[in-house]
């Protein structure tokens, strides 16, 4: 059972906030308080990134053996499992996504430990082909403090995401993560603790953006910021790190267009779409918000794609027979009504939904209809925006290269997907389309050894895989003198040996 009140993890224990702050955590289906979390603020960062400091520059976590730091995340990774229920419970109880879905990714989200620990057991250093009478080694060395914030939308993977790798390659770590969902990124302090990870390693602050998140992002004593987050967001993180001359990592907005070819059956595409679409209420970075479709097949598409968003049960996401939960607060939803009502004024069609669910059981939650919605065009705010909800426009193409033109016609370049039968128009499409990812007939999956990053506003680098564990270490290079012949520059006549 997860405690009710939750105080920050500093040095490796619970703490209070140093002024006693704490903040409330919302269940957006209830609108009750679900959680009191201390607040932490500037000197809390301070202090955390003390913590992480002594912990890198004195501790036994950067220069354990690979292995051994392998062995703590792997029974992190155990604990964590075991937990998964309960954990999933806080998680749908903070941002309100179906309990049988927070169960599943919190089940996933260890992965990330296994894997990065398996990179870090496994990672050779370099020998360089140097020229000359030399041998050249280079080692992969910890950045040092690695300051991670973090948004509600999937707490515990997003924060593993950054976690896994940074610890895996030997650094301390600081996380911010959002005050709306501050609760599992502490559970995962928790179950570090608990496998045995030395003190000061891993410390988590909630707080707001504001103040917290800024304190951390400002810090002169971190050596590296991961972000996700918005893209105005990551402007104004990009900018501190670009003063502090630190590397930064940000995973930002998307608007993932999902193309459907004519050769796909009906029933397969709109399976695909409203699961690219209205997943997690369709707050994901990389919802399916666009869909371009064949204008061959796009009346027989519309009709059977309203027919099934209708039928999604939006409920209570702690009820198992629930599809669809509210979303997360008062401002989201504020924020995509508008945005649906200024589609409308602009001349667009809303076929279904589109407003806020009344009657008894939507009583007090911030539920929405799925919406889906025509008859839009380039200039409508709806597609130029993220929506961050359950809202999904449609358009008609007419041949591929016209898919392709408006699929790229965003600022953003996160996540597209790609429905066809045809092998050969898959990868060519795919190839074509300026964004990190691209699912072939798939939507939403991810895995820790595969990269995940956007393009164009969408971010700076990217997260899993090999390369990301190397963006979390700095290259040091070794070079030995192996010549017998003795050496003076300033001593003789002789020829010089290097120039
Ligand atoms: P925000 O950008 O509002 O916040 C993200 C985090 O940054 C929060 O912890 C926030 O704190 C903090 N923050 C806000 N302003 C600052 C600042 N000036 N300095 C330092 N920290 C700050 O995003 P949301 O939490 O609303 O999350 C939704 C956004 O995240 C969407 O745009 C979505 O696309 C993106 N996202 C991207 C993903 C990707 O992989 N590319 C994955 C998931 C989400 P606070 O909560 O207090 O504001």
């Amino acid at each position: 059972m997860i405690k009710q009140d939750q105080l920050l993890w500093i040095d490796g224990r619970e703490v209070a906030a140093l002024d006693g702050e704490t903040l409330e955590v919302e269940n957006p289906a209830t609108t009750q308080t679900a959680f009191v979390v201390a607040r932490g603020q500037g000197p809390d960062i301070d202090s955390a990134v003390d913590a992480a400091r002594r912990a890198h520059d004195h501790g036994p976590w950067p220069r354990m053996h690979p292995r051994e730091r392998g062995r703590i995340l792997r029974a992190a990774a155990e604990i964590l499992r075991s937990r998964k229920e309960s954990i999933g419970e806080v998680e749908t109880a903070c941002v309100g996504r179906p309990l049988r879905e927070m169960v599943q990714q919190v089940g996933r989200a260890p992965d990330w430990l296994d894997f990065f620990a398996s990179v870090a057991e496994t990672h050779e250093d370099l020998v360089v082909p140097a020229s000359g009478e030399l041998m050249n080694y280079v080692r992969r060395v910890p950045l040092g403090v690695v300051g991670a914030i973090t948004p509600w939308n999937h707490p515990l993977l997003i924060t593993m995401k950054k976690v896994a790798p940074a610890l895996a390659a030997g650094n301390t770590t600081v996380v911010k993560p959002s005050e709306v969902a501050p609760v599992a990124p502490l559970e995962l302090a928790r179950a570090l603790v608990e496998a045995g990870i030395p003190d000061g390693v891993i410390n988590v602050v909630p707080g707001f953006g504001t103040d917290a998140g800024k304190a951390l992002t400002e810090h002169d004593r971190i050596d590296r910021i991961d972000l996700t987050g918005g893209t105005e967001t990551g402007r104004q993180v990009a900018a501190a790190a670009g003063r502090s001359l630190i590397p930064v990592q940000a995973e930002l907005g998307g608007k993932a267009p999902v193309l459907i070819f004519d050769d796909v059956p009906i029933d397969v595409a709109v399976a695909g779409a409203t699961f690219a679409s209205f997943v997690a209420s369709g707050q994901s970075c990389i919802a399916g918000t666009r869909l371009l479709v064949h204008e061959r097949s796009i009346d027989a598409f519309v009709e059977k794609l309203v027919e099934r968003t209708q039928l999604i049960r939006v409920g209570d996401p702690m009820q198992p027979e629930a599809q669809m939960g509210p979303v997360v607060s008062q401002r989201q939803l504020d924020r995509i009504l508008r945005l649906v009502e200024s589609a409308r004024a602009e001349g667009a069609r809303v076929l279904c939904g589109g407003e806020r669910l009344a009657g008894h059981a939507f009583e007090r939650g911030y539920f929405i209809a799925p919406t889906v919605i025509t008859d839009v065009h380039r200039d409508m705010r709806i597609m130029r925006e993220e929506v961050f909800g359950p809202v999904v426009s449609v358009q008609p193409f007419a041949d591929e290269d016209e898919a392709v033109a408006l699929a790229n016609d965003a600022d953003f370049g996160l996540g597209a997907a790609v429905w066809t039968q045809d092998l050969t128009r898959a990868h060519v499409v795919a190839h074509r389309i300026r964004s990190g990812t691209v699912w072939i007939n798939d939507h939403h999956r991810i895995d820790p050894a595969s990269p995940w990053g956007g393009f164009k506003d969408s971010g700076i680098g990217s997260e899993n895989g090999v390369e990301a564990f190397n963006d979390y270490t700095a290259a040091q290079s070794v070079l030995v003198n192996l010549s017998r012949t003795p050496f003076d520059w300033f001593g003789s006549s002789e020829e010089l040996r290097y120039s």
